[in-house]
């Protein structure tokens, strides 16, 4: 077996799955297994590797080779995956059939994760020169809060430019929305429902709020459109509110989700949505639970061209396209580290029942970073 695919069973055997605010907990509901395991596997590969804590038991991975270059660039993946309930495969077990390795977290994004680790491990032991110095970035807490990146970014990661790992089929994803979600709250009085006149009903107040919402969420579809991404959309998915139908409820509350272009502040997106409930009363809202920013990078810069170069001498052409997902990327770009999205697998594997990954892509992929690096 290639070593890349080797790391690649070992990475899936090693469950990390985000509790995604769910009360689970036990090591295989944590990054801190498998944060260790990298760090180990890079340390005796003679490259330095620094753990860093985002929560108890939640870890970052952070390396580093100096190859004595001018630029730096960031090799970044996530080190945690979604739940494996329920699956129609062994989640954990890395199964090869039919050329793919099966298993959660296969496509997204351990995959990735061993690409970066095999390519610069094996460049290394090769003694081969690098043309970029090296940030290897293995996070945690991308699929449900970002805290991960957001933990390495505060740490002060800089670099000239970033690859994050996710499953594109080996595209180059240069711009993808952002997302911020809240929750929005009404306020009442209770009161006996025999005596509606008492009380003041904060659902009837969320239908005001709802209605001016919709009207808000068709605004944002006439703006005009970013070339690759289209518009800004909101959407609210849930809401709750009341104790029992005899009582006038005095609380209600929804969730919004608010996709969001590259630029976009939430001081703005907070500002509109302000604007739009003007002539209601009796509303509040919760800062974000979740904010990723969108992110954008140009076609034709200097290192996205060298890693196109890298894909077209490998697999003979390059893609360079936009996607609809947030990933940590947007974080990056954020901070000032232009990030595009690359990686083996197909994100229509990703969080699915069968997870898998195509041996093929992985070991293209891996060809791909070590080009790209030299
Ligand atoms: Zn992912």
């Amino acid at each position: 077996m290639e070593p890349v695919i080797q790391l690649l069973a070992d990475l899936v055997r090693i469950p990390s799955m985000n509790p995604m605010g769910r009360a689970c907990s036990g090591k295989e509901y944590a990054e801190e297994s498998i944060a260790l395991f990298v760090a180990e596997y890079l340390r005796r590969r003679g490259i330095t590797a620094e753990v860093q804590e985002v929560k108890p038991h939640r870890l970052n991975v952070v390396a580093h080779v100096d190859a004595g270059a001018e630029r730096t660039v960031l090799l970044e993946a996530h080190l945690d995956t979604v739940h494996a309930d329920a699956m129609a495969v062994p989640p954990f077990d890395a199964n090869i059939v039919n050329g793919r390795l099966q298993g959660r977290g296969a496509c997204d994004t351990k995959g990735s994760l061993a690409v970066f680790m095999d390519a610069l491990c094996s460049l290394v032991a090769e003694g081969t020169k690098l043309r970029y110095n090296v940030l290897l970035a293995a996070v945690a807490d991308e699929e449900y809060q970002f805290t991960g990146a957001q933990t390495a970014v505060a740490r002060g990661m800089r670099a000239d430019f970033g690859i994050c790992g996710e499953p594109t089929r080996l595209h180059i994803i240069r711009a993808h929305k952002g997302v911020t979600r809240w929750r929005l709250r009404t306020s009442g009085r209770a009161a006996h429902s025999a005596y509606p006149e008492r009380g003041k009903n904060a659902i009837y107040t969320m239908g005001h709020v709802l209605t001016a919402l919709e009207q808000h969420a068709r605004v944002l579809t006439l703006h005009p459109p970013h070339p690759l991404l289209g518009t800004p959309t909101m959407s609210v998915g849930v809401i709750e509110g009341g104790h029992a139908v005899n009582i006038v409820p005095e609380n209600c509350w929804i969730e919004i989700d608010r996709r969001t272009l590259p630029g976009e502040r939430r001081e703005d997106i907070f500002g509109d949505v302000r604007a739009a409930l003007k002539d209601i009363g009796d509303w509040s809202m919760d800062a974000p639970h979740l904010e990723a920013a969108g992110m954008e990078v140009p076609a034709g810069g200097e290192d996205v061209n060298r890693l196109r170069t890298a894909i077209e001498s490998s697999v003979g052409s390059a893609i360079v396209e936009s996607a609809q997902y947030a990933t940590d990327a947007g974080m990056y770009c954020a901070a000032g580290i232009p990030c595009i999205v690359f990686g083996p697998g197909d994100i229509a594997d990703a969080h699915t029942d069968a997870e898998s990954i195509d041996i093929k892509e992985v070991l293209a992929a891996r060809e791909i970073i070590r080009r790209f690096l030299t």
